[in-house]
């Protein structure tokens, strides 16, 4: 990994790790380290961090790693990563929730039915933090973030603090206008009055169908890539040949073409390696380029940068 900078960074509130493994922080549980992992204590300490780092010190931030692959040579500069107090719900007038940055979106679905909320359902079954889900725009079952979302704070890579109304992020299908270094640290969503037993029936159905049509319980990173205008990307690849091709270890999942999965032993070379090979197969048959939804993050152990 190429180090930016061996200077020490300054102290926080929060903790900051060098050479951190980023690995068991993500789903696939591959991939090298972060050459800072930092995790602020609130906002404000965020916000400080930022304003003293090197202007060109490199920040992204990590999420629970259910949508990464991190290249095995790791990642230079600085994962943010935002810790449990981060993760809070609250309810607020007119039927809204106002959530931390790191909450996950299954624990606002089951609040929202508790508070009779309908809307949220959806994110019942993706397993993601509200940071990453507000970046990949995440949906399922015709609902997604863009449909609920009214307002978001975020820490810009200077420090700033800004709050966004939705319009702002332009969002579109698993996509917002949101600088890969900006942080989500907050999120306010709109739910309805809705009737207690038909969220918790919906929900409901929710887990069974993910329990029946994804390897919920593997080493994934979620759908591998976004569906083309008027395709399924799951069919596609299937009709390609690629259901249950192999690259060392990495296999494209029997049970959900467009998943990648890490048997055991498998590194991000190999799982992104596979992901290519589904690409270039789906290209040759049908004319098609798919396009990762996966975000792929760091060097390659070669050292080629990302
Ligand atoms: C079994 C399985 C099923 C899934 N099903 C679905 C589905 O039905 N629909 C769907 O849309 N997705 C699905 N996903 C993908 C994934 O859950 C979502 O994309 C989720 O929103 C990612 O959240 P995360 O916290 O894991 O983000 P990460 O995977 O950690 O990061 C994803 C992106 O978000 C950015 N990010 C993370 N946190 C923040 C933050 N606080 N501020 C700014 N940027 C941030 C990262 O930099 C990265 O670019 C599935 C994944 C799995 C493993």
């Amino acid at each position: 990994m190429t180090t930016v900078s061996s200077s020490k960074l300054p102290s926080i509130r929060g903790e900051i790790e060098a050479n951190a493994p980023l690995a068991p922080l993500t789903w696939f549980r591959v991939g090298g380290n972060a050459e800072w992992l930092v995790s602020p204590y609130d906002t404000e300490d965020l916000s400080d961090f930022l304003k003293k780092i090197d202007p060109e010190m490199p920040v992204r931030t990590l999420g629970i790693g259910s949508n990464v692959i991190i290249r095995d040579g790791g990642v230079s500069g600085v994962i943010i990563r935002l810790p449990r107090r981060f993760s809070w719900i609250k309810r607020e007038e007119g039927n809204r929730l106002r959530c931390g940055g790191s909450t996950l979106g299954m624990m606002i679905s089951k609040v929202a039915a508790d508070e009779f909320l309908t809307d949220l359902e959806f994110m019942r079954g993706i397993p993601g933090s509200i940071g990453g889900m507000i970046r990949m725009n995440a949906g399922a079952y015709g609902g997604d973030i863009s449909k609920i979302l009214l307002q978001v704070t975020l820490v810009r890579r200077n420090g700033a603090i800004e709050i966004w109304p939705v319009e702002k992020l332009n969002f579109a299908y698993r996509y917002s206008e949101l600088s890969e270094d900006a942080i989500v640290t907050e999120a306010l969503f709109q739910g309805r009055e809705g009737d207690k037993a038909k969220i918790e029936a919906q929900m409901a159905k929710i887990i069974a169908e993910r329990e029946s049509s994804q390897p919920v319980r593997s080493r994934t990173g979620g759908s591998t890539f976004k569906n083309p205008e008027g395709h399924k990307a799951w069919q596609l690849i299937d009709e390609a040949g690629c259901r249950g091709l192999k690259i060392g270890d990495a296999q494209v999942s029997e049970m959900h073409a467009n998943f990648l999965l890490n048997l055991g032993d498998a590194t991000a070379a190999d799982i992104e390696n596979l992901g290519e090979e589904v690409r270039a197969r789906v290209k040759a048959k049908f004319g098609i380029s798919l396009e990762w939804e996966i975000k792929r993050i760091g060097h390659k152990a070669d050292g080629d940068k990302a």
